[in-house]
């Protein structure tokens, strides 16, 4: 092993999680083997199996290995046998903590639609069709980790639930400058979607962006309040190039602008800290209804490697080179039941693994 041996953790989790995320080990050794990739794998666990293994759903030795390594690679976690859990233990506790323990403050979801897959979209097709979004979502901040939160009693013996929504200047700046980053590799277009005629926080956020996007002015930067931006994205998306946004905003609009190209299956998604080392994962859960059945689509975990080698190895040739071969194995016509249409060819789970990799290892 040499000193630039590259560190990945694998960490499959629960539901289809071991299923796709094997499809995707599948590329990474075939990026090793046949394009010279020095990729070390070590696997852990997270989610439910490692509350039935170990009574925590992050392991302090499934941290230890994600921290040490140089990228992470995360399939999914939950599913019916422990939603009766302490909220303590439950698999999405183990997710939340490798979020917050790795400080990954900014969660990259690109929404693409291929143009193989246009009739998968409850859309019109030349609405979506060419579709290539990117949503920076701000993910360790905001109202999800505000305090104080709670559920207190009245004196009338009422029961008020709340919650904190804060930002402050720098965690502002900081998710800013990412979207800025990745904006001038793509359109130069940033929309920072906040509230902020209702919220004094996102009048904070949309202040703080502006002086931001006077300072950076080779990117163009506009605004759009959030219920705005809702109905944008379903009306005319290809508006859009890059959007950021805070942590409940973008948990709603990137689901909204998944379903813009309708395959859940095919999504992928990196979270980042400072340094650009970042967890990347499929945007769906761990699809309890279908696990076990080898018709897990993979891609989504495929296309989170490419997103991987882009973000965190600093390897865009390789990158394409899986995108490429995704295409291509579209393009032949191969469908998981997920985004299956008439006269296409029905696959399952390692069928589809197999194909990109054949795809990928016959380029030249
Ligand atoms: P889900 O994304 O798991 O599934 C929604 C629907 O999409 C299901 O019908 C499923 O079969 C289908 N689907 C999802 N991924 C697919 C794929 N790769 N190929 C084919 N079909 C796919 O969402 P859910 O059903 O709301 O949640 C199930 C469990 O996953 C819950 O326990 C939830 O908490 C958890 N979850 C985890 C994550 C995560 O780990 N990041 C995200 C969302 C939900």
């Amino acid at each position: 092993m040499s000193m630039t041996t590259i560190k990945i953790a694998i960490v499959p989790g629960d539901g289809i999680g071991p299923e796709i995320v094997s499809e995707a080990v599948k590329v990474l050794s075939c990026l090793r083997r046949e394009f010279g990739l020095e990729i070390e794998l070590e696997e852990g666990l997270i989610g439910g199996v490692a509350y039935d293994e170990t009574g925590c759903p992050l392991p302090d030795k499934t941290l230890a290995l994600a921290r040490e390594a140089d990228a992470v690679l995360l399939g999914a976690v939950g599913g019916p046998k422990w939603e009766s859990l302490d909220i303590q233990v439950r698999p999405e506790k183990g997710l939340l903590g490798i979020r917050s323990a790795l400080g990954l403050f900014a969660n990259l979801r690109p929404a693409i639609l291929y143009p193989q897959l246009a009739d998968a979209s409850t859309l019109k097709a030349d609405v979506v069709s060419g579709l290539d979004i990117l949503i920076v979502r701000e993910l360790t901040g905001g109202i999800y980790f505000g305090q104080p939160r709670g559920v207190r009693t009245l004196e009338t013996g009422e029961r008020q639930g709340f919650n904190t929504l804060v930002y402050s200047e720098s965690e502002i700046r900081r998710i800013g400058k990412v979207a800025f980053d990745i904006a001038r590799k793509r359109g130069r277009r940033v929309c920072s979607v906040d509230k902020a005629n209702v919220l004094e926080c996102t009048e904070l956020w949309r202040e703080v962006m502006s002086e931001f996007g006077m300072r950076n002015s080779d990117v163009e930067l506009t605004h759009m309040y959030v219920d705005n931006a809702a109905m944008q994205l379903v009306r005319a998306p290809k508006q859009f190039d890059v959007i950021v946004t805070t942590n409940m905003f973008g948990d709603i609009l990137s689901d909204c602008a998944a379903m813009l190209t309708g395959s859940i299956g095919m999504l992928p998604s990196a979270s980042l800290d400072q340094n650009g080392k970042g967890m990347y994962e499929p945007i769906h859960g761990s699809a309890p209804d279908i696990a076990g059945q080898g018709v897990a689509n993979p891609l989504a975990t495929i296309l989170s490697v490419a997103m991987m080698l882009r973000y965190s190895l600093d390897r865009e040739d390789l990158a394409s080179r899986i995108e490429k071969a995704v295409r291509d194995t579209l393009d032949q016509g191969l469908r998981t039941p997920d985004i299956y249409t008439e006269k296409m060819t029905k696959v399952g789970t390692a069928q589809m693994g197999d194909a990109v990799v054949f795809a990928l290892a016959n380029q030249t």
